[in-house]
């Protein structure tokens, strides 16, 4: 069978091949660590499955508006505009099936065949595939550890030419948790505006954040920089939603108005009582995401230090997220070769770095129990010894 050529230009997604590979040596009965989970370990927060259990049995089960229900874009919008200092009303916000079609939408509606959209390296794998997908040109700027693995104003400019249409900004970032300063995001404000191009600033990692770290949204900045943002979150991963499937995308109506259409004849609206559910997270205390991430923050502690103590690793300390993304090149692999080699003799799964544009690393997770976390850090060490 002939398939549609964009098909072929998309690659499946290597995180998922190396979880299918470690679930089937767990389906053996072989004692797996994993370190690939890229969402939280915990259950969603109880209040919040009474809230959609409750919205189940009262009946909302059918279809809604598009763009959301309009109690919940409303209550989105006002969190943005306490949490984040965006001006949004709910007309300027829409409801999706989680943060990865908020950005699919976006990508959908902004961009023609031929456009450019810079992406700094490492990136969240899915960011060049939307951009493939519908015929955009990926202008992939490789950042490295000198920086925290972020870009830096003059990148941004050199990479911008009369086709970039949009930049896109991921802070805590997935995969190296590292959280851009108030004055990074400031400059790279100033050279968005400067070249008139627009913004999506990924946050789905705002609330968890450690050591003082803070979140600024890129679009609170002032006017000028404001009317070029979009912002894309969700609830995915604050509070422990991931299969759920709800996030946002907030902006410019025009933009707004366009994916509902676009939603309105793909999804259509996101599941209607899981909808109750999100709305509960937001207008019910926030002390579920303290607690979780004071959990991570333990483990991150721990994965840290016992990472730094093997000798050849080397790793910045990051600021958000659930990730560290340590530098393995003296051990001479690439990180497939390495990623496979572990799974296979010391039975732990990572993420190999090439999946996110950086083949000197790997991703590990830090959202697993701590005894899992310290045997699996016990046979990383033995291997990457065995390896220099
Ligand atoms: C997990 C994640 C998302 C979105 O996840 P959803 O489950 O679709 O809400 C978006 N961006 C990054 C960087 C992520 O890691």
């Amino acid at each position: 069978m002939k398939l549609a050529a964009r098909v072929s230009q998309v690659t499946p997604s290597i995180t998922l091949a190396i979880a299918a590979k470690a679930n089937a040596m767990k389906a053996e009965g072989i004692d797996v660590c994993s370190f690939s989970a890229g969402e939280p370990d915990f259950d969603t927060p109880a209040h919040i499955k009474a809230a959609a259990a409750k919205a189940l049995d009262e009946g909302k089960t059918k279809y809604g508006p598009a763009a959301g229900e309009p109690k919940l874009r409303e209550a989105i919008a006002h969190k943005l505009k306490t949490d984040n200092g965006l001006d949004y009303k709910a007309e300027n916000v829409i409801v999706t099936n989680g943060g990865k079609h908020s950005l699919y939408n976006l990508i959908v509606v902004l961009i023609d065949p031929g456009d450019e959209v810079i992406i700094p390296a490492p990136y969240w794998l899915s960011y060049p595939e939307m951009v493939t997908l519908v015929g955009g040109k990926s202008i992939i700027v490789e950042t490295d550890a000198s920086t925290g693995y972020k870009i830096t104003p003059e990148q941004l400019k050199k990479a911008i030419t009369p086709k970039t249409k949009l930049f896109i900004l991921n802070s805590p970032s997935n995969p190296t948790g590292m959280v851009y300063t108030p004055e990074e995001i400031k400059a790279l404000a100033k050279v968005i505006v400067d070249a008139d191009i627009l913004v999506v600033s990924d946050e789905i990692y705002e609330k968890i954040l450690y050591d003082g770290a803070e979140h600024i949204s890129i679009g609170s900045l002032g006017k000028e920089i404001f009317s070029r943002t979009l912002i894309s979150n969700g609830f995915a991963k604050g509070y422990s939603m991931t299969g759920w499937r709800l996030g946002y995308l907030a902006g410019p109506v025009e933009i707004i108005k366009a994916a509902s259409t676009i939603q309105g004849h793909s999804t259509s609206n996101v599941c209607t009582f899981a909808q109750y559910g999100a709305l509960t997270a937001l207008e019910s205390s926030q002390n579920c995401l303290e607690e979780m991430r004071q959990a991570f923050a333990k483990r991150r502690q721990v994965m840290f230090e016992r990472l730094n103590a093997i000798p050849g690793l080397t790793c910045p300390k990051p600021d958000g997220a659930f990730y560290l993304f340590p530098d393995i090149s003296k051990t001479g692999l690439k990180s497939l070769e390495f990623c496979n080699a572990l799974l296979e003799a010391h039975q732990v799964a990572v993420i190999p770095g090439v999946a996110f544009g950086a083949d000197n690393n790997i991703r590990l997770s830090y959202a697993t129990d701590m005894a899992t976390l310290e045997k699996g850090m016990d046979r990383l060490d033995k291997f990457v010894r065995s390896q220099i």
